[in-house]
């Protein structure tokens, strides 16, 4: 049996709007709150339930979907940071282990990738649940997560199972492939979300393309679209820059790098690092760039606060956000992008705007050079050489 999920009898309840900062604060939070999602049984439709564990219902062959299975009291607002997978208790109900996922094909002599759920386990998809059962290898970021990922979905991994993560990935590759070549199915999983997307996978995908192997995915979620999507910001054009750097003097260049750009931009974030994430936005992009800052996606307590860098970065100042973070940041407009790089000046250019300055403001030369030198970074981000403008300033001034 194949279900589907049908939200036609859905009722969710989004909570109140957490938040307000004045009346031009559009858009604000959206906060779903403590969502109570409730579907009707009937036959042959999918049930969304809070036990935690996709099962089948013997009675009714109903699938049984956990909604927001995720949450737990560690996941509620500003207690207490959730990871995606946070673990509830609740055993499966009546399950009958594969039939839901029953006449899934799974490919043989295959790798496949497969997404996993980032918060809400009733985002599993039927081909994961498949694969899970029928995988001849399962190779999983980490094995207990793995399981634990099993165990709610109510589905038991006959396959076997390996660690595959950031540190071993690279030497693994060569043996999983051979066990493909030998027309086994390989399934590689991480934590959560989409495996290759700041977690395990390139490498085995790289080195498949290499060998001439197959490889494909079961696609599923990944927290960089979920949070484009409900960003509110331009879709049709969008750039994934990961983790920014933890160094400051690092993130502020590649954010710099990133002022002209034209495209929406996708940030991951942690909590602890979210108030100097927003201290180098406001530096590099100023506080009007619209943005939106996404928490807990798909998780009972998930958060969506839409404004600008200064209200966003005021409201991480006065509530800071717990859990997983996602920031998107609108792109530059044509307007921006003439602001911030009119043209790339040479050094006896800007030693000439040093030496205007120095004069006009009665400041030392070798300070009008280095306020010169940092409003005209270069367009990777880096500022222009000091000690070259200051040689070209000696000669100009020599030469005069
Ligand atoms: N492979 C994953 C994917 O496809 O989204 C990303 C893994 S990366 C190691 C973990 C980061 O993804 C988190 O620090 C956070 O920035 C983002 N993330 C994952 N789940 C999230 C969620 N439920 N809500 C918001 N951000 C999430």
């Amino acid at each position: 049996m194949r279900g589907v999920v049908d939200t036609g009898d859905m009722e969710v309840d989004t909570g109140d709007m957490e938040y307000a900062h004045g009346d031009d604060y559009e858009g604000l939070v959206s906060n779903r709150g403590e969502s109570s999602r409730r579907v009707e049984a009937s036959a042959g439709k999918p049930v969304l339930s809070n036990q935690g564990a996709l099962a089948v219902s013997a009675a009714s062959a109903v699938p049984v979907i956990p909604a927001d299975s995720t949450t737990s009291a560690a996941s509620a607002p500003d207690l207490a940071p959730a990871p995606a997978d946070v673990q509830d208790d609740a055993t499966p109900i009546q399950s009958r282990d594969g039939e839901v996922a029953a006449g899934i094909p799974v490919p043989h002599g295959c790798v496949v990738l497969a997404a996993t759920p980032i918060g809400n386990t009733g985002d599993a998809s039927l081909r994961l649940i498949a694969l899970l059962q029928q995988a001849d290898i399962v190779a999983a970021e980490d094995t207990r997560r793995l399981y634990d990922l099993a165990r709610r979905l109510g589905v038991h991994v006959n396959g076997r199972v390996v660690a595959n993560h950031d540190h071993n990935e690279r030497e693994k590759a060569d043996a999983l492939l051979d066990e493909v070549e030998g027309g086994a199915t390989v399934l590689l999983v991480s934590d959560a979300g989409m495996p290759t997307i700041n977690d395990p996978g390139l490498a085995i995908v790289r080195r498949a393309i290499e060998r001439g192997l197959p490889v494909t995915c079961a696609p599923g979620p990944s927290a960089v679209l979920d949070a484009l999507a409900l960003a509110g910001l331009p879709t049709d054009r969008f750039c994934y820059e990961g983790f920014v750097p933890r160094k400051t003097s690092d993130r502020a260049r590649r954010l710099r790098s990133l002022r002209n750009e034209r495209r929406t931009i996708v940030f991951y974030e942690t909590p602890h690092r979210i108030a100097e994430t927003m201290d180098s936005l406001l530096e590099a992009f100023g506080p009007d760039r619209r943005m939106a800052l996404c928490r807990e996606l798909t998780k009972d307590y998930e958060q969506v606060r839409r404004g600008t860098i200064g209200q966003i970065r005021q409201g991480v100042i006065d509530d800071p956000p717990r859990g997983e973070i996602v920031l998107v940041l609108a792109g530059a407009s044509a307007e921006d992008v003439n602001e911030a790089s009119p043209e790339v000046l040479t050094a006896e250019q800007l030693a000439r705007l040093a030496q205007e300055r120095a004069q006009s403001e009665g400041v030392r030369i070798k300070d009008a050079i280095a306020e010169v030198v940092k409003e005209h970074p270069l367009p990777d981000g880096s500022f222009p050489n000091r000690k070259e403008v200051y040689q070209a300033s000696l000669s100009l001034r020599d030469g005069a």
